[in-house]
């Protein structure tokens, strides 16, 4: 009997709360209670890449000259529920609360990250302001 496919959900492209460039605290694995900063979100996926954290050891086989076998610490995509987001502000690990806030020169509402703990507005590195 032909069972109907699900579905698809369209990827859900929520934002993800962290962003490159954020510094983030490692909740879960081996590299718990460390920090780092985030070099890549992948929001379909909902992780990020912490810079030199989460780190598996990868063989590499020689490929021509041009390529040195050997072995390469990759850093591995780490779920967003196992990390925290540190305050710009009050420079502790926080939950991140979206809040709408008259912002840049013109004043225009926009969804901004807001720390739960001082309430401040979080800094986006990736964004000049
Ligand atoms: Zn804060």
């Amino acid at each position: 009997m032909a069972v109907k496919q699900k579905i698809k959900k369209p990827l859900h492209l929520a934002k993800l709360r962290i962003k490159k460039g954020d510094t983030v605290l490692i909740l879960a694995g081996k590299d718990k209670g460390k920090e780092g900063t985030v070099s890549r979100a992948i929001p379909q996926m909902n992780k990020v890449i912490v810079e030199g954290l989460n780190t598996v050891k990868k063989h590499v086989k020689p490929r021509g000259q041009t390529q040195q076998g050997g072995i390469i610490e990759k850093a591995m995509p780490i779920h967003v529920s196992n990390v925290m987001l540190k305050c710009t502000e009050c420079n502790t690990p926080t939950r991140v609360g979206i809040e709408r806030r008259e912002m840049g020169q013109d004043k225009k509402m926009r969804p901004v990250r807001v720390c739960k703990k001082c309430g401040k507005v979080i800094q986006d590195r990736t964004r000049s302001s």
